[in-house]
């Protein structure tokens, strides 16, 4: 299995911000994750997973990280209607948009326009315009922190907005959606959400997507215009002009100044609003904060 040392994390996050992991890791099958698994017990360091880390800020975590962009591929089957598709973890999330557009499906064309692996999708429950990854769940086939293969049917799981019992129970391996043929051609919505896009999110600058999660009847974007955090810099990183909630970097921001501007901005929706933002993106300070000791 590929094995890098001391390797600067920021080449593998969307933002382009990341420290530095003792070894980096890219499994190929479920025996190579079982042993990346099986290595940092051995070792006693803490194991972090890395999809396409277009959610992730790592700081100067060590330990073990576990790229998954090697579990890569798709099979489908389809049945009258019904499309059923195998899909491995480190599949860009952009294959499975691309086959619903060709085949004309349902609703999973909505998550188009940001870099999740299929695996990042799962566990983050990445949602986006009413839909969310979980709704053409079928099943997810996982490895348990213990080295064990876990077929899991959708229903068994619980998942809810931007959460999944994932990477806590193991690391997704593969999933299988359902998805169903369309009455309606999707195209135009497709294009359509694909230009919202463009229009409000600076998806021509390195970012994380939306920093923070909406409040409960409220949206995280409006309470930091309110409060002036559009365009409030820290060193190198900035929110965007564009999206109050979509941080970006300028070239050569750090793990430390998007810690203040998170604080920056937090204190004052706090101060302002009363309500305490909750990180959307994963802020890896160190394994405790979002990395699982492997025991
Ligand atoms: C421009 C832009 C726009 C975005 N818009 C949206 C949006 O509209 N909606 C939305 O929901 N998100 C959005 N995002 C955020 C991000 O793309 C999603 O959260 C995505 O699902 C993360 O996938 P990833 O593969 O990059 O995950 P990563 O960032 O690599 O990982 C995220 C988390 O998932 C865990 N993880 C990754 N792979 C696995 C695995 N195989 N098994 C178990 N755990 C795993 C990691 O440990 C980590 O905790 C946007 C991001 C960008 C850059």
């Amino acid at each position: 299995m590929d094995c890098l040392r001391g390797e600067d994390l920021s080449r593998f996050t969307t933002i382009k911000i990341g420290g530095k992991a003792d070894y980096l890791l890219f499994p190929s099958s479920y025996g190579e994750v079982k042993e990346a698994i099986l290595f940092s017990k051995e070792k006693d360091l803490p194991l972090f997973l890395l999809g396409g880390g277009s959610n992730t800020i790592p700081g100067d975590i060590g330990g073990v990280v576990v790229g998954l962009s090697k579990l890569r591929g798709m099979k489908v089957i389809s049945e009258g209607d019904t499309f059923y598709v195998e899909v491995l973890a480190g599949t860009p999330l952009k294959e499975v948009i691309s086959l619903s557009i060709k085949e004309n499906l349902e609703g999973i064309y909505k998550l188009a326009g940001f870099p999740a692996t299929v695996g990042g999708a799962v566990a983050m429950n990445a949602g986006a315009f009413g839909v969310e990854f979980s709704n053409f769940l079928k099943e997810v086939l996982y490895v348990s922190w213990s080295g064990e293969l876990v077929r899991a049917r959708a229903e068994e799981l619980v998942f809810s907005y931007r959460s999944s019992p994932f990477p806590k129970e193991g690391i997704v391996l593969s999933c299988t959606l359902e998805l169903r043929k369309a009455r309606e051609n999707v195209l135009e919505d497709f294009k359509k959400i694909r230009r919202v896009r463009k229009d409000s999110q600076p998806i021509n600058q390195p970012t994380s997507g939306s920093t923070f999660k909406n409040p409960n009847g409220n949206y995280a974007g409006r309470l930091l215009e309110l409060v002036g955090m559009k365009g409030c810099r820290v060193g190198n990183v900035a929110f965007s002009e564009k999206h109050a909630n979509f941080m970006v970097n300028l070239g050569g921001g750090t793990f430390e100044q998007v810690k203040a501007l998170v604080e920056e901005a937090k204190r004052r929706v706090f101060e302002e609003f009363g309500i305490v933002l909750e990180e959307e993106v994963r802020l890896v300070e160190s394994c405790g904060s979002d990395g699982w000791k492997v025991l």
